[in-house]
């Protein structure tokens, strides 16, 4: 099995499911396709592709990294705190609150991957029984 091929898999699998997986999770899936594969082949191919800038890494602070594939678009997540879910939002919503604020503090804003913390509609109904 050529490393390239497992990139190459890793990339197709990302595309097709366009979502933070942790690595754990990227390897159930890549041995699916691939039922000899070893964990480290996996996780060697996806160190290789962040460094070739092709997914990115981020801590979403639910104790795993997770990877995603770069040139999805800017977006930010909401993140539940206790179930760790994960919502895609919409740079619509934040482009022009980051402009504003670049406006008034003159600051030039390097981030673009949004993770903010809170409790999902279902964790806040389990609280209320
Ligand atoms: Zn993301
Ligand atoms: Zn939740």
């Amino acid at each position: 099995m050529k490393s390239s091929s497992v990139d190459q898999i890793i990339i197709e699998f990302l595309q097709q499911n366009r979502q933070h997986l942790a690595s754990h999770q990227i390897y159930e899936q890549i041995r699916l396709r691939l039922p000899a594969v070893n964990r480290s082949t996996v996780y060697r191919s996806l160190e290789r592709l962040v460094n070739q800038g092709k997914i990115s890494v981020s801590d979403i602070g639910t104790g795993a990294l997770v990877y995603e594939l770069v040139g999805l678009g800017r977006h930010h997540h909401l993140v539940c705190h206790e179930c760790h879910h994960i919502i895609e939002i919409s740079d619509d919503d934040v482009a022009p609150l980051f402009s504003k604020i670049e406006q008034e503090s003159q600051f030039q804003m390097l981030t673009n991957h949004l993770i903010l913390y809170g409790v999902c509609p279902v964790c806040q109904s389990k609280d209320e029984k």
